[in-house]
C-alpha cells in the first residue's frame, strides 16, 4: 500500500508492506538535506519517490530504456520534473542495482544536491561541476579508488567547454570519482564562494567564465588537480 510520510521539508513516498528501511530513508533524507541546506545557505522543498521494481523506477528517464539495463543508475533528478527524485528503494537497492546499502545515505545526499544546484544555476553545467559537486559536497570520493582507475584508464582529459573527450559508458565510475575530486580540489583552493558564483553565471561561455572567476584556465585546472593529486597534497 502507497504511503507518504511528510518531513516538513520533504514528502516522501514508499510501499508501506514492503519497505524494510523506513528509518534509513528518514534519517538520509534529513542527513542530506541538512548537509545541503548548510552549503547552499537556502533551503527548499521537494518530493522523493521510492520505487520496488526496475521498470517503475525507470519510468521518468529518458529513455526509459537506459535505466532499465544500466545497473549502475539507482537514484536520479531529472530537469523537467523540478524537485523530485526518483529511488530504487533502500529494500531492494543490492538485488536490483550494483550499488550498496551502505551508500545509500551518501547517494540521498547526491541527489538533494543536484536540486539545490538546480535552483541557483543559470546555464547547463559540465559533467565535471554537475556531478562533481555533489561528490564533494557528500564526500563520496574514494581516492584509492580514483587512483586504481587512472592507472588502468588514464585520466580523463577536457574537451570543448570542460566535457570530457573519453566515452562516458566505457569510463563510469572514472567520470563521476574524478569528477568529485577535480571539485573537492577547486572547494579547498578557491573557495564555495566562487564555485557558487560560477553555477550561477549565465555567461555564455563556460571557459571564460571559469577563468575570470577562479583565475585558471582549463587546462591549468587539469594539470594542478592532477600534480596535488599524485602527491596527495589536498
Ligand atoms: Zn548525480
Amino acid at each position: 500500500m502507497l504511503k507518504v510520510e511528510d518531513l516538513g521539508f520533504c514528502e516522501f513516498s514508499y510501499d508501506g508492506e514492503k519497505e524494510q528501511f523506513k528509518d534509513l530513508i528518514v534519517q538520509s533524507i534529513t542527513e542530506g538535506y541538512k548537509r545541503n541546506v548548510g552549503f547552499f545557505g537556502f533551503e527548499l522543498k521537494f518530493k522523493v519517490f521510492f520505487y520496488y521494481t526496475r521498470e517503475e523506477f525507470s519510468k521518468n528517464w529518458i529513455p526509459p530504456e537506459y535505466a532499465l539495463e544500466n545497473k549502475w543508475l539507482s537514484a536520479y533528478a531529472i530537469k523537467t520534473l523540478k524537485n523530485q527524485l526518483f529511488f530504487l528503494s533502500p529494500t531492494v537497492l543490492e538485488e536490483l542495482s550494483n550499488n550498496k546499502l551502505d551508500r545509500f545515505q551518501k547517494t540521498t545526499g547526491h541527489e538533494i544536491s543536484h536540486l539545490f544546484i538546480r535552483e541557483i544555476q543559470s546555464n547547463d553545467l559540465p559533467f565535471v561541476f554537475k556531478e562533481g559537486l555533489p561528490y564533494a559536497i557528500n564526500s563520496q570520493t574514494n581516492e584509492n579508488w580514483v587512483i586504481e582507475l587512472i592507472e588502468k584508464q588514464g585520466a580523463l582529459l577536457f574537451g570543448a567547454d570542460f566535457e570530457f573527450t573519453s566515452d562516458f559508458d566505457s569510463h563510469v565510475t572514472l567520470f563521476y570519482q574524478q569528477s568529485g575530486s577535480m571539485i573537492k580540489w577547486l572547494l579547498e583552493k578557491k573557495g564555495k564562494k566562487k564555485l557558487i558564483e560560477f553555477i550561477k553565471g549565465n555567461d555564455s561561455s563556460i571557459t571564460a567564465a571559469f577563468e575570470r572567476i577562479f583565475s585558471l584556465s582549463k587546462e591549468e585546472f587539469f594539470e594542478s588537480w592532477l600534480k596535488d593529486f599524485k602527491e596527495k597534497s589536498f
